[in-house]
């Protein structure tokens, strides 16, 4: 808990900080925000990564000093573990040799910490950040407020989804007070992509495809369109939310072929239909309507799999408070608008 934490910031020196392999907006803003929040302390920090700083993220400050390195080798008195339902998604070999500070904001979060300082009830682990810098009395600088800003647009949409509470918009606003230019740090990160990005989304948009309900859709990127617009790993970030902005869609599954055979499959939903619960069943995880998982086989298995979850999870939303768990056995997706099929050449 938040009391262990101060206490171990003020009694040691030497730590380091980590996150999820592929880092997003909280996992790099939190990280970094910690990051100027112990230099403020003078301690010793380095901030450790199996994968480099996406596009989006390279004007926080501090991204140029994030090491990447597939294992943590050096002794620190304690590691900082941001935004991770296990000890493996850092993907850092040797990390359970260290003390583990476990920082999440997720609920199903295993306690795979030394310390565990679990808050589901913040927006992004970047508002734990702030509220870790007033418990320990630091003065909340421009650095740390960019890093803690960038982790609240990052995991509230821009402060549209229903992890938006009072609570955010007040750190909002103190970060704002603190020298943060909102348009700025939403220019970085929302409109400073690559022109492959646009060409990319223009294919991918081709496949969407929707079951006859209507509320739910899917839409996938091929290995062949990731290289027909010389698009980087990252450029299919977000498309999973452009068939949420219909009002009748509920639920989304974005397709990704990241090697053939083999898909990271982004889930999104609204309200009570809770994808976590999907994700966590392919060996993913997530919050309930933002999850994550991969998926291993052909391409008509990803989609008759994921797909049939998510519209199962639709019929059967809030049952128990959690949406589905169950699927019955050879669910048809019946599909009520017939995308583009994915090109022959890609498939598996
Ligand atoms: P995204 O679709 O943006 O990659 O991920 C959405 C959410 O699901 C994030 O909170 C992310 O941490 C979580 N997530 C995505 N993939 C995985 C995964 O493979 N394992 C776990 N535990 N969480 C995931
Ligand atoms: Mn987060």
């Amino acid at each position: 808990m938040l009391s262990q934490v101060v206490e171990l910031i003020e009694s040691k020196r030497r730590f380091a900080i980590t996150s999820h392999i592929r880092p997003d907006g909280d996992s790099l803003g939190s990280s970094l925000g910690l990051f100027w929040l112990l230099r403020a302390l003078d301690k010793e920090i380095e901030v450790v990564m199996r994968d480099p700083v996406p596009h989006a993220y390279q004007k926080l400050p501090g991204s140029e000093l994030v090491r990447v390195t597939p294992r943590i080798d050096r002794p620190y008195d304690a590691v900082f573990v941001i935004e991770c339902s296990d000890i493996t998604r850092p993907g850092l070999i040797d990390l359970e040799r260290q003390f583990v500070v476990n920082i999440d904001h997720h609920s199903t979060t295993a306690l795979f910490g030394d310390i565990n300082w679990i808050d589901s009830t913040a927006s992004a682990v970047g508002e734990m950040i702030y509220n870790l810098c007033k418990a320990l009395g630091v003065r909340v600088t421009r650095e740390i407020a960019e890093c803690v800003y960038t982790a609240l647009i990052t995991d509230t949409g821009s402060f549209h989804y229903s992890n938006t509470s009072e609570r955010t918009f007040k750190v909002a606003s103190e970060l704002v007070r603190a020298g943060v230019k909102p348009a700025k740090v939403s220019q970085a990160v929302f409109a400073n992509y690559p022109w492959s990005k646009i060409e990319l989304l223009g294919e991918v948009l081709t496949t969407v495809k929707r079951d006859s309900s209507g509320r739910v859709a899917w839409l996938v990127q091929t290995l062949a369109m990731q290289e027909r617009a010389a698009a980087t790993d990252e450029d299919g970030d977000g498309f999973v939310n452009y068939p949420m902005s219909c009002g009748d869609v509920e639920a989304c599954a974005f397709f990704k072929e990241t090697a053939p055979g083999l898909y990271r499959v982004s889930l999104r939903s609204k309200c009570d239909v809770n994808v976590a619960r999907i994700a966590e069943r392919f060996g993913g995880g997530g919050h309930r309507n933002a999850a994550g998982c991969t998926f291993q086989g052909a391409w008509d298995e990803a989609e008759r799999e994921l797909v049939g979850h998510l519209v199962y999870a639709v019929e059967h939303r809030g049952e128990n408070g959690t949406g589905a768990l169950q699927l019955p056995p050879q669910q048809e997706i019946v599909p009520a608008s017939e995308g583009r099929k994915p090109e022959r050449d890609a498939r598996p």
